[in-house]
């Protein structure tokens, strides 16, 4: 079995458009699995010479215990807990959230490894964006533009040194 890397985040911070960047290769297995993990999506990552590994997009956390948000942070919540690797997606240009607060409080608690994606980064300060962040204590942190491929490489080299 490949190790499994979730993305993890609230909406709007880009972990679909990450999750295609890294499953672009040819043969990306991009699909729902009905009836077992909705709003889950799987795919492979297939770094050329290097391991595979598979990665979870999962649909977003919102802030309600109720209701289908509800239902998607839990699905979430277990996604992260399979996990090997975490990777805890925020958005550089708009910094750190409330929301983002509670979901790094759950991954304490989940206590699963975790490596902070600083998303968003193109045409910002890189070091400025990623030290808005610094308060999370997570040292592995990494700055890409998902959008714009930039940094992918990089994150795909430290995913490949913790799974
Ligand atoms: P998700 O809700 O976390 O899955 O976020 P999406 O992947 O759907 O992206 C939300 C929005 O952010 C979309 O409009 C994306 O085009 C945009 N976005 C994602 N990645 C980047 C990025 O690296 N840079 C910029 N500027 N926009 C991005
Ligand atoms: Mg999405």
């Amino acid at each position: 079995m490949l190790p499994l890397v979730a993305l993890v985040g609230r909406p709007n911070v880009g972990k679909s458009t990450l999750f295609n960047a890294l499953t672009r290769s040819r043969d990306a297995l991009v699909h729902d699995q009905p009836g077992v993990t909705r709003d889950r999506h799987y795919g492979v990552c297939r770094p050329e010479g290097q391991r595979p590994f598979a990665v979870v997009d999962t649909g977003g956390i919102a802030g309600e215990d109720e209701g289908l948000a509800g239902a998607t942070a839990r699905q979430a919540r277990a996604a992260a807990e399979e996990a090997d690797l975490v990777l805890f997606v925020v958005d550089g240009r708009e910094g750190a959230s409330a929301l983002d607060d509670e979901i790094l409080a759950w991954l304490r608690k989940a206590a699963r490894p975790t490596l902070l994606v600083v998303n968003k980064t193109d045409g910002l300060d890189v070091q400025a964006a990623v030290n808005e962040f610094a308060r999370y204590g997570i040292a592995d942190r990494v700055a890409v533009s998902s959008a714009h491929r930039q940094g992918i490489d990089t994150l795909i080299d430290e995913v490949l040194e913790r799974v």
